[in-house]
């Protein structure tokens, strides 16, 4: 089956009459356009498409229509630091500070991610319409990103939950499968749900072997949780999806200064801007800069 071309999608899940809640998504194409957009190396690639696919699970969460989630990944490792954001509808972007990141392989033969992040700070932050966002904040645990969620998850929300995310590679280096499922147990599920679920988990594979299994979002949730009852409650489409606009460019132009934007007119040249999530390029003119400055 050629699955190149399959549309991204996530689901929504429950199980064992509301004590277990899950999510689980396929992300090949919005993984490879963040590859295609920002040249990423392989574990650039890696660590990215796995924070996307985290924050698209975690967004479609929300509740508003206008709320925004950020992952931001503060790190000492040769990476420098990534940023994600996703809306409740299943878009996504973001970007890492060093795209060409390249390690040996660590000791299992895989992509390094953990090298690549070493020690730093995880925030996710919800902007859920409110006058301060929600910021919650931990260590990372290993960097290799799933790890880090499901200690962010037991820490700061108090949710026991297993995240599991993963991007799989092609020899040419553009990515082959993506995606990953999020199990969390609600308060007052019984000793026997959590006992039989660490069991359930520990016999599975990694994500990415059943993805390139062909198995869908929907046989993985089946596969984790059919026998607590899993009841499918919602699907939603999902991308690499970038809303900026000359407006908001312009804004952040604005946002350098006075001094600086006076500079720049009497250079008289073009100033072009480019979006750090999409690449795509803004160009100004002196007069324009003039203009916007009379305006502010
Ligand atoms: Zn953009």
């Amino acid at each position: 089956m050629n699955t190149q071309n399959q549309q991204d999608y996530l689901i929504r899940a429950t199980a064992a009459d509301g004590m277990i809640r899950a999510f689980a998504a396929t992300t090949r194409q919005t993984v490879e356009t963040a590859r295609q957009i920002h040249d990423l190396s392989p574990i650039a690639a890696a660590a990215l498409g796995r924070l996307l696919t985290a924050a698209q699970m975690m967004g479609s969460d929300m509740k508003g229509k206008d709320d925004l989630l950020t992952i931001r990944i503060n790190c000492d490792g040769p990476i420098g630091g990534l940023l994600v954001t996703a809306d409740p509808h299943g878009h996504a972007k973001g970007y890492v500070n060093n795209p060409s990141v390249m390690l040996p392989p660590n000791s299992k033969g895989k992509l390094d991610v953990g090298g690549a992040l070493d020690l730093g700070v995880l925030s996710v932050i919800r902007d859920i319409g409110l006058k301060e966002p929600y910021i919650g904040q931990t260590i990372l645990v290993t960097g290799e990103i799933a790890e880090d969620l499901t200690y962010y998850f037991a820490t700061s929300e108090q949710i026991p939950s297993t995240v599991a995310l993963g991007v799989l590679m092609n020899r040419d280096n553009t990515v082959r499968q993506a995606g990953g499922f999020l199990i969390q147990l609600m308060p007052g599920a019984s000793d026997e749900i959590i006992d039989s679920l660490e069991a359930k988990i520990s016999t599975i594979d990694s994500i990415t072997s059943m993805l390139d299994k062909n198995m869908t979002p929907e046989d993985i949730l089946q596969f984790v949780l059919g026998e607590f009852g899993l009841i499918i409650n919602d699907r939603t489409d999902c991308s690499y999806s970038c809303d900026c606009t000359r407006e908001r460019v312009a804004k952040a132009l604005l946002s350098i200064g006075r001094t600086d934007l006076e500079d720049l007119i009497r250079e008289g040249k073009d100033v072009e801007m480019q979006c750090h999530f999409c690449s795509r390029k803004y160009q100004f003119t002196p007069g324009e800069i003039r203009e916007m400055l009379d305006r502010a």
